[in-house]
């Protein structure tokens, strides 16, 4: 779908995935201006097509819109556009537990002209594919970031921008280096408050079943699953805490056996048990170290039940694409 200021969004087509014309002076092209998300459409266990939460999607991307001075992509739309491709493209949506049909909507500012300042002219396209679970099972490992950070007070943190992305990229590199998995970032300002991963937020879990998330403050996306996982917590009668842990207090707790278990949540991981943190300070093992994690594993049952239409849905999160 096109949008041009004046005319507003204009000629959805669907289309065979093909490269697309830019003008080399296309504003996303030099200044980045650019936002996406990321969402699955799942084979339910009677053969019908549901989406998780499509429309918090939708309000996201809204919300990053307008940190990065974009159109907006009215909800109506962006639905419309996302359920439209599924429809399209519904055999080709996997049955299994792990596999589902990824779907990245996205927008870049089309518009040429080398002055900085906000595009008058976008695209937003929405692509699909096929995919299988993120990680391959067991637990993480993780490298903690000292030399980088993904976002400082009053930057773009809290949207879903590429350059988010671009600016994580050496420090996800690092942590492979590292033979970490995944890279997990401090704040901005003093180095030591625990953020968020590369692409998932984080929960810890303390020996008296407490859990532990940073909160968004800005910083942080604000993810649909971490979102849905605080819910169904508290509904699982768990005292769910949105407060600042530092990585020092993560190494302490971890060595003294009050931090039992940590994990990572987004669309891709889904909940994904963290075995082992690694960083300048040392490595230290979570709980057992293999993924077997019982708060962890209860969260992700429930959620996956839901998803997957195997437990009822008192949230009204999953709906039916027909
Ligand atoms: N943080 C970052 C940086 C992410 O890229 C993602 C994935 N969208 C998440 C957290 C998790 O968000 P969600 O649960 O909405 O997928």
């Amino acid at each position: 779908v096109r949008y041009k200021e004046g005319q507003g969004w204009h000629n959805p087509t669907i289309e065979a995935r093909a490269p697309i014309a830019l003008d080399p002076a296309a504003a996303v092209l030099h200044y980045a201006q650019e936002i996406f998300e990321g969402m699955k459409a799942y084979r339910a266990a009677d053969g019908g097509v549901v989406m998780f939460r499509p429309d918090a999607n939708a309000r996201r991307f809204r919300q990053s819109a307008e940190r990065m001075a974009m159109a907006e992509v009215p909800d109506v739309l962006f639905l419309e556009a996302v359920r439209e491709l599924v429809r399209v493209d519904r055999d080709w949506i996997p049955s299994g537990e792990s596999a589902s049909l990824y779907l990245r909507p996205f927008m870049i500012a089309s518009e040429a002209f080398l002055g900085v300042k906000p595009s008058s002219e976008y695209l937003f396209i929405v692509i699909a594919s096929p995919v299988g679970a993120y990680f391959s099972g067991g637990a993480v490992s993780v490298w903690v970031s000292e030399d980088y950070t993904r976002a400082a007070p009053g930057g773009t943190g809290a949207a879903k921008c590429g350059g988010n992305y671009a600016a994580s990229l050496l420090a996800q590199r690092e942590a492979k280096a590292q033979n970490c998995d995944q890279v997990l970032f401090l704040d901005a300002a003093e180095h030591r408050w625990i953020e968020e991963m590369g692409g998932m937020n984080i929960f810890f879990v303390m020996k008296d079943g407490t859990l532990v998330t940073p909160p968004l403050g800005g910083t942080i996306l604000p993810g649909i699953t971490r979102d849905a996982l605080l819910t169904l917590a508290r509904d699982k009668g768990l005292t769910v805490r949105e407060e600042r842990y530092s990585i020092e207090q993560c190494y302490e707790d971890a060595a003294s056996g009050r931090l039992v278990e940590a994990f990572a949540c987004g669309t891709a991981a889904v909940v994904t048990s963290i075995g082992r943190f690694r960083g300048h300070r040392g490595e230290i093992v979570i709980g057992a170290g293999n993924g077997a994690d019982p708060v962890t594993e209860g969260l992700r049952d429930a959620l996956i039940g839901i998803q997957r239409g195997q437990r009822p849905d008192p949230y009204g999160w999953v709906q039916r694409v027909d």
